[in-house]
């Protein structure tokens, strides 16, 4: 736990919002202790971990990397967090990402771009960026970000390390800032198959605090090492096609199609909706959301409060001043789409387009056991780059967001290349993912 600690304090790569270190000392020595009495130990404890800035931790600091929150501590713990802690893990950091959630880069932030693992002139890749390259650099075992369209798996993906977007209610989102409640996922960052799987049965489960959540069955180790069931795989025509993937991308994708195929399972071509189609259909409901959720924040409750002349200047004045300008465009954005005159035409017509993407997948896992896709359709950019552009950054999400609206369990398996390999399937079947991710080992 020192040794770790002590790789974290120069904070090189940007992925410390705080250390917990007093804290994480304590249980160390806790451990120690009940190691030297003898008394065996499970097999989480004493390991340590990092959690994305997004989540609550009874007194620590919780600022969604924003102004807005800055100086904020949590009054209470995360259920996924708090089942982690009650199996004894070491919380050693809480971890830089953007603003609540809003970006795919982890340069919208006041701590600092995080920079990628592997070539800290580009991107960390986001929200979760701090979280996957803590993994990457073997700062943390394992850490836990946020995925609501895509930041625990393209960042895992930039990085080279595995991450899961487990099937949407299987973990409690209690205790997570909500940017998207609907599609807002708890998701594990993690070097090996097997250390994702000891962490997703150790937070998954009903609570009541998340009446979205249900009871899943536990992940046993022997099941996912054979994978007999696992016949045929799709992957989605357009996404290749488009003109938009990098070539480089392309042929890393094609090459792990006819890897697949070599193993003796059938690889078929699926229609589906537009890339264009996706993400606007994602950024119209996660906006709306946004703009829902983020409403509470205006210096009352919590936060950064700027007082003014009346309580309405002293709303207006405190969030103008701190939240981030991708925030305040999400807010505007979301709160155009829900107004009158507009809803009709574009929420309402957002919410029918998720229900026939989601109707799209239950066809396909009709005719297939996986699907398989690249992460992202470009390699990871340069940090500077993608702020100057919004809807280039939106459209780099082109791959992860359908899965999202879908609410399917998503898995980013590392390939040594420059995004990942993302396994796919039907809801509530975390585990094939991991297993068809074994397979392929
Ligand atoms: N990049 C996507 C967005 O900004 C996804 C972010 C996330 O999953 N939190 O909405």
């Amino acid at each position: 736990i020192k040794e770790k600690l002590e790789l974290l304090k120069p904070n090189t790569h940007n992925t410390v919002n705080s250390l917990l270190d007093e804290t994480a000392l304590k249980l160390a020595s806790k451990v120690d202790e009940k190691i030297a009495s003898g008394e065996t130990i499970g097999l989480l404890e004493g390991i340590p971990f990092g959690i994305k800035d997004v989540y609550m931790v009874e007194g620590t600091y919780t600022t969604a990397s924003s102004d807005l929150l800055k100086h904020y501590k949590s009054a209470y713990t995360a259920t996924a967090i708090q089942k982690l802690l009650d199996a004894g893990a070491i919380p050693l950091v809480k971890e830089n990402c953007d603003s609540f959630g809003h970006g795919s880069s982890s340069e919208n932030t006041i701590f600092g771009a995080v920079k990628n693992a592997k070539n800290p002139e580009l991107v960390g890749g986001g929200s979760s960026g701090g979280s996957a390259v803590n993994v990457a650099k073997d700062y943390t075992v394992f850490s836990i970000g946020g995925d609501t369209g895509g930041s625990v798996r393209q960042p895992a993906g930039y990085n080279d390390v595995y991450g899961l977007k487990p099937t949407y209610g299987r973990i409690s989102r209690y205790g997570l800032m909500a940017y998207a409640s609907s599609t807002d996922c708890v998701g594990p960052i993690a070097k090996s198959i097997e250390d994702i799987r000891i962490v997703l049965n150790t937070m998954s489960g009903k609570d009541v605090k998340d009446q979205t959540t249900y009871t899943s069955s536990e992940i046993e180790q022997n099941s996912i090492l054979s994978s007999d069931n696992i016949t045929s795989v799709g992957y989605f025509k357009n996404f290749i096609e488009s003109e938009a993937i990098d070539e480089n991308i392309k042929k890393e994708f094609l090459s792990a199609i006819e890897k697949i195929k070599a193993k003796g399972i059938a690889v078929k071509a699926l229609d589906f909706f537009k890339s264009d189609t996706l993400v606007s259909t994602y950024y119209t409901l996660a906006m709306a959301e946004t703009a829902s959720n983020l409403s509470r924040l205006d210096g009352t409750n919590y936060g950064n409060r700027i007082d003014a002349d009346n309580l309405k200047e002293s709303y207006s004045v405190t969030r103008s001043e701190n939240f981030s300008e991708e925030t305040k465009r999400r807010i505007v954005g979301g709160n155009q789409v829900l107004s009158q005159g507009f809803s009709d035409e574009i929420y309402l017509k957002g919410l029918a387009l998720r229900d026939q993407i989601s109707q799209n997948f239950e066809n396909d896992f009709n005719e297939v056991d996986i699907i398989i896709s690249p992460v992202t359709p470009m390699a990871p950019p340069k940090i500077g780059d993608s702020l100057k552009d919004p809807l280039a950054m939106y459209l780099s999400d082109a791959y992860t967001v359908g899965f999202s609206l879908g609410q399917l369990p998503t898995l980013t398996v590392p390939q040594g290349t420059e995004t990942g390999l993302q396994l796919t399937a039907a809801k509530d079947n975390d585990e094939l993912v991991l297993k068809f991710a074994n397979f392929l080992k």
